[in-house]
């Protein structure tokens, strides 16, 4: 039997980081926030102040209200604009569709286990336009489970029908991915664009999409031996 695939969203599918700063440049001219020449500054601290997702918008935004002194707009209009418009600028990384499509033609089944608000995250997937691939999508505030809960991976491999040894959960963050689905006996793929960067814990690490189908034709082979 094929695998089942387990995707993260945020730095794993969806390139957050670039996504990030194109709605930000957006937004800035758009609500006209800041003058020109405090653009950058301005994105640079909206970046430090979110720290990778962790702090969420009302926070920042409050911040830089005060920080940049804008007077034109409310926190509640800019985070309003950040749910309702962010998806517009949804990028996944290089290689990422055809490399699932290529997949679901194969065969394996595939799924999403994001943690996060929702509908806010399945907005930013359906933006990357890779639905039709996917027979599962999953967002911890929906079902009130959050990764590395080993209840949501087992909720997962309900929803298929499988065990948790049939799924390879491919993930960027060592403790909710990685510690997470190997806790549960899945099998593990450390995804990060950085070259250097190496999860100890996962049975792979991939660097680009274009590695992933031979990665899991190697694992899937690993396990039946
Ligand atoms: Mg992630």
């Amino acid at each position: 039997m094929k695998k089942v695939l387990l995707f993260d969203l945020d730095q794993t599918i969806l390139n957050r980081s670039e996504s990030l700063i194109k709605f930000i440049n957006w937004q800035v001219n758009f609500f006209k926030l800041v003058p020109q020449a405090l653009k950058e500054s301005f994105i640079k601290r909206f970046i430090e102040l979110e720290n990778n997702g962790s702090v969420w918008k009302d926070v920042v935004y409050r911040q830089l209200i005060q920080e940049f002194h804008i007077t034109n707009h409310t926190q509640h209009q800019l985070l309003e604009s950040y749910i309702n418009d962010f998806n517009k600028f949804s990028t996944s990384f290089e290689c990422v569709e055809e490399t699932m499509q290529r997949l679901y033609k194969q065969g394996y089944r595939l799924g999403l286990i994001s943690n996060g608000k929702t509908p806010f995250q399945e907005h930013n997937f359906y933006a990357l336009g890779l639905s039709e691939y996917f027979s599962l999508v999953v967002v911890s505030e929906a079902i009130g489970l959050r990764k590395p809960d080993p209840e949501i991976f087992m909720y997962a491999c309900k929803q298929f029908n499988c065990r948790p040894s049939d799924c390879i959960f491919i993930g960027d963050h060592p403790k909710a991915d990685i510690e997470g689905a190997k806790k549960v006996g899945m099998q593990t793929i450390y995804f990060h664009p950085t070259l250097s960067l190496q999860q100890p814990l996962s049975d792979a690490t991939i660097h680009h999409y274009s590695q992933l189908e031979d990665t899991v034709k190697r694992l899937q082979e690993k396990r039946h031996l």
